[in-house]
Parts: C-alpha cells; sequence; structure tokens
C-alpha cells in the first residue's frame, strides 16, 4: 500500500509541477501550492507511520505472552486504517483538485479564443462605425449650407441606428464646433461690416472733396475762359495793329519802286552801251589765235636760246665743280699736311651716380680756360698736362663733338680712308661718343646719315656704291659678326698690290642703301657679337 501511495504522491508532484509550469500563478496555483505542502506533511506523518509498523511487526513475530502489545497493536491498526482513510480521502481531494486545475485551464482557454473573437470584433466594429462617421461627416457637410434641416437628419440617423447614436454625438460636437465658427464668422464679419461703415463714411467725405474740387474747377474753367476771351481780343487788336503798319510800309514800298522805275530808264542807255562794248570784244576775240600763234612762235624761238645758254652754263659749271673737287682734294691733303694724319680728341664726360662719392671720387680733370686743346691732370698730388688736338668738357654735345669729325665723311666720300674709333678705360663714355642714344645718337648715327644725304645731294652726277662689314676682335682672335659662321676666326693681312693697306680676306660685305639698311646690318653683327653670346658684360673692354 505505502509502495502505491508513493508512487502515486510521485505522480501526483510530477502532475502539479507541470500543472504549474502550464499555469501561471492564478489561484488555483495558490491552492496547489497549499496541497502540495500537505502532502509533505502527509508524508512525513507516513513515514513514521511506517517506522512504526516495522517494529509493531518485529513485536509479532517475536512471542508474546504479555500481550499488552497486542492491544497497542490493535490500536496501532485502528490509527493505521484512520490514516489509509485520511489518505483516501486526501488524494479524493486532490482528484478533485485535478480536475477542477483541469476545467479551469479549459475555461481559460475558452475565454482566450472568446477574447481574441471579441477584439477582432470589436476592430470590425470601429471600422464600421469609423466609416459610418465618415459618411455622416460627409453628410453633415452637405446639409451644413442647409443648417434648418440639420435637426431633421440626425433626428433620422437617431431612428436608423444605436450604433450611429454615438455618430451622432460626434457630428452633435462637430455641430457645436461649427456653430462656434459660425460665430466666429459672424464676428468677423460684424467687424468687417464696421470697415464697410468707416470706409462709406471717407467715401462721403471723399465724395464732397471732389465736388470742392470740381467747384473749383469749375470756377478756374470760367476765368480760364475769359482769360482767353482778352487774349482773343488782344490777338484781334495785334493784327489790326500790324495790318495797319503793313499797309503803311507797302505804300513806302511802292514808293521805292516808283524811284527805282526812273532809275532803270536812266540805265538803258548806259546797257546799250555796254551791249555795244562787247560786240567789239566779240570781235578782238574772234582775232586773238592768229595773235597768239604770233606771239608763241616768238616765245619758243627766245626759250630755245634761253635753254642753249644754260646748256653751255651748266657744262661750264660742271667743269667748274671738278676743277673743285680737285682742289678739295688738295685742300684735304694740305689738311692731313696741317693736321696731321691722327687726330686725337679728348672728350671728358660728366660725373654720374656710378662715380660714387668721397674723396676717392673727386674730380682730377681740370681744362684751360684759353686754350681748349689743353687738358689739366692731378695725379698723385701734382698737375700732369696733356696737348691734344681738342679737349671737350663735359658739356659739349653730341653735336659739337660731331662737327669736328663731319669733315672727314666728306673726305671718305672724295675717296680717302678713314677711321674713327674710341679708346678709354670701361665707363668712360666710348659707347655714348659713338653710338649714343636713340634721342641722341653719336658718331656712327651723324656720320651715316650726313654721307647718304651726300650721296643723295650727287646721286645726279656720281654713282656711289656703299657695303659694310662688321668684324670683333675679342681676346686677340678676329671674327666675322655678319657671316654665315661667326665662330671662324679671320686673318689681317697686307694688300698684294703693294698700297700698304690692310684687308681681311673672307670678311662679309653687305651693300646697302639707307641708314635703315646700316642698322639692320648691326643689330644682326650685334647678336653675334661675344659679349652677346656669353651675355657676360655688355660693355666689355675686351670686345672691339
Ligand atoms: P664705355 O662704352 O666707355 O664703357 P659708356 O659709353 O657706356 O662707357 O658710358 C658709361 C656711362 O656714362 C653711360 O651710362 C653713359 O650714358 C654715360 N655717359 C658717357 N658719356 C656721357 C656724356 N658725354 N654725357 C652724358 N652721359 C655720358
Ligand atoms: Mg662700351
Amino acid at each position: 500500500q505505502v509502495e502505491t501511495l508513493k508512487a502515486k504522491l510521485l505522480e501526483q508532484t510530477q502532475e502539479i509541477s507541470r500543472l504549474r509550469s502550464e499555469l501561471g500563478g492564478t489561484d488555483a496555483e495558490k491552492h496547489r501550492d497549499l496541497l502540495a505542502a500537505e502532502n509533505e506533511r502527509l508524508r512525513q506523518e507516513m513515514k513514521v507511520c511506517e517506522g512504526e509498523l516495522r517494529e509493531l511487526k518485529q513485536q509479532q513475530q517475536a512471542p508474546c505472552r504479555a500481550c499488552a502489545h497486542l492491544q497497542e497493536n490493535i490500536e496501532l491498526q485502528e490509527q493505521l486504517s484512520q490514516l489509509q482513510q485520511e489518505l483516501e480521502e486526501t488524494r479524493a481531494k486532490l482528484a478533485e483538485l485535478d480536475l477542477e486545475v483541469q476545467q479551469k485551464t479549459n475555461r481559460l482557454a475558452e475565454v482566450e479564443l472568446r477574447l481574441k473573437d471579441s477584439l477582432a470584433e470589436r476592430a470590425e466594429e470601429e471600422e464600421r462605425l469609423s466609416r459610418r462617421l465618415r459618411d455622416s461627416q460627409e453628410t453633415i457637410a452637405s446639409l451644413r449650407s442647409q443648417p434648418q434641416h440639420i435637426k431633421y437628419i440626425i433626428k433620422t440617423v437617431e431612428v436608423e441606428s444605436a450604433k450611429a447614436k454615438q455618430a451622432l454625438c460626434e457630428s452633435q460636437s462637430r455641430n457645436q464646433y461649427l456653430q462656434e465658427q459660425v460665430g466666429m464668422q459672424r464676428q468677423v464679419l460684424k467687424e468687417m461690416e464696421q470697415q464697410l461703415q468707416s470706409s462709406q463714411k471717407t467715401a462721403a467725405q471723399l465724395r464732397a472733396q471732389i465736388m470742392m474740387y470740381e467747384a473749383e474747377l469749375e470756377r478756374a474753367h470760367g476765368q480760364m475762359l475769359e482769360e482767353m476771351q482778352a487774349m482773343e481780343e488782344e490777338k484781334d487788336r495785334a493784327i489790326e495793329e500790324a495790318f495797319s503798319r503793313a499797309q503803311v510800309e507797302m505804300k513806302a514800298v511802292h514808293e521805292n519802286l516808283a524811284g527805282v522805275r526812273t532809275n532803270l530808264l536812266t540805265l538803258q542807255p548806259a546797257l546799250r552801251t555796254l551791249t555795244h562794248d562787247y560786240n567789239s570784244l566779240k570781235r578782238q576775240v574772234r582775232d586773238f589765235p592768229l595773235l597768239l600763234q604770233e606771239a608763241l612762235r616768238s616765245a619758243r624761238a627766245e626759250i630755245s636760246q634761253a635753254i642753249e645758254e644754260v646748256h653751255s652754263t651748266n657744262r661750264e659749271l660742271l667743269r667748274k665743280y671738278r676743277r673743285e673737287l680737285q682742289l678739295r682734294k688738295k685742300c684735304h691733303n694740305e689738311l692731313v699736311r696741317l693736321k696731321g694724319n691722327i687726330r686725337v680728341f679728348g672728350r671728358v664726360r660728366p660725373i654720374t651716380k656710378e662715380d660714387g662719392e668721397g674723396p676717392e671720387a673727386a674730380n682730377a680733370v681740370t681744362f684751360d680756360a684759353d686754350d681748349d686743346a689743353i687738358l689739366h691732370l692731378l695725379h698723385k698730388g701734382k698737375q700732369v698736362s696733356f696737348e691734344l688736338d681738342k679737349v671737350f668738357p663735359p658739356q659739349a654735345s653730341q653735336e659739337e663733338v660731331f662737327e669736328e669729325v663731319q669733315a672727314l665723311v666728306t673726305s671718305c666720300i672724295d675717296g680717302y680712308n678713314v677711321c674713327i674709333f674710341a679708346y678709354g678705360q670701361t665707363g668712360a663714355g666710348k659707347t655714348y661718343t659713338m653710338e649714343g642714344t636713340a634721342s641722341n645718337p653719336g658718331i656712327n648715327q651723324r656720320a651715316l646719315q650726313l654721307l647718304f644725304s651726300e650721296v643723295r645731294g650727287k646721286a645726279a652726277d656720281w654713282d656711289y656704291a656703299i657695303s659694310v662689314s662688321a668684324a670683333e676682335i675679342y681676346n686677340e682672335a678676329l671674327r666675322d659678326l655678319l657671316g654665315k659662321e661667326p665662330q671662324e676666326k679671320l686673318e689681317i693681312k697686307l694688300c698684294p698690290d703693294g698700297s700698304g693697306q690692310l684687308y681681311v680676306p673672307g670678311l662679309t660685305e653687305f651693300r646697302v642703301q639707307s641708314v635703315e639698311d646700316i642698322n639692320k646690318v648691326f643689330e644682326f653683327g650685334h647678336v653675334n657679337r661675344v659679349t652677346e653670346c656669353t651675355n657676360l658684360n655688355e660693355h666689355s673692354s675686351r670686345s672691339h
């Protein structure tokens, strides 16, 4: 029995735990917990009973005559049966409770199902109601234009369904809101009416003003009309006056005309004499060609005679000119004899910024007031004087310097060899003197201008060929600046004709017709200069 009870108890405990896991903390669970506690207590009791039973069994096996135990045994058996009954009862109660739990679980599931259903139903209902509400709102909106009918329609809706009552309620609240709105609108309307009244008042004021202006305008119009009238009268008066004045003038013109007529009568005899004169002139003109031919013939004879005379004079002049040339050549020779074949001029340039300041930069050159060929130099505290052909002071202009060498250009045209060159240390003014600046050219440009102008002057009688060549002596090597290969080194040789002149074989020569031509050639030559090529120093004294 105890064994089966144990098994059942275990089963029930398991069942209880299963139920507990299935259900949450409900009333049934609390009840079950209580039952479990009871169960536990019973088990304890049963254990005690078992112990007692075992003792009793042992006592039964032993011979017991006193039979005090028998009594006790009977009592215990009674107790046991009582306990068994109690156990039975408890089991029945447990089964009952189990059933109850089962039922409750079933009911719970049912209730859940129903809840779900009712939730779906409610959603459906809500949906339906909202649809209905929308419909009702639309109806109300359409009916709002006829507010007197709203009540009737609301009543109809009421009758239609109990559920619509709710919608009606909402509609009523909406109606309320709309009425409020209408009230508000009415307020606005009232305000606007007030505004309208005030603007009407202003309009009336403005109208009165306009009336006033119109009256003024009327008045001005009347005034203007009066003024116009007055002006019209004045105009008439002026026209009358002008008319009378014109009549007077007309009379005077008429009188003048009469005078002119008498004049015309006196002019007629004059006209007659003029016609007479004209006729005689006409006759003279007719005879004029004959006279002219005669005159032309005599003039031609005179002119040819004059030309003959000029011709002979010309020939005479040419002869004189040739003699003059000879003379000039002689003069040149004389000049060379007197002044020397080589002339040396000194030119002192003005002090420039580059000369610096202080005692190191003191001026060491002075001039002789009486002799323009003397130059004094202060050298180591002592004055040294030099005598040259001429000394140009700093203030001497390019023209003045050129004037001194100008005669050489003429000599050149006459067939002499001429050389002009500048010598001095770097910065002394060689380039300035020879080339000068574009605005103030030096000897080169001026000499070439003169050369070409002289040649042009003699072009009628003489043919001149001018050619240029450019060479550079740099570091004792001679190079052709106009050649195709400027790097090639040339040589200076003595002319083989025994004239004692020097020449450079292979030096390039260009025929030129004007100063511009020469300048172009020089530009080309400049590019080939060593100082240009190496770009070392534009004014290098190693390049000549
Ligand atoms: P060089 O050719 O002898 O080295 P430059 O002719 O270049 O010297 O002259 C040096 C500087 O002095 C240049 O700036 C030049 O313009 C100036 N100069 C030379 N001579 C005169 C002069 N007579 N008047 C004004 N400036 C001069
Ligand atoms: Mg120079």
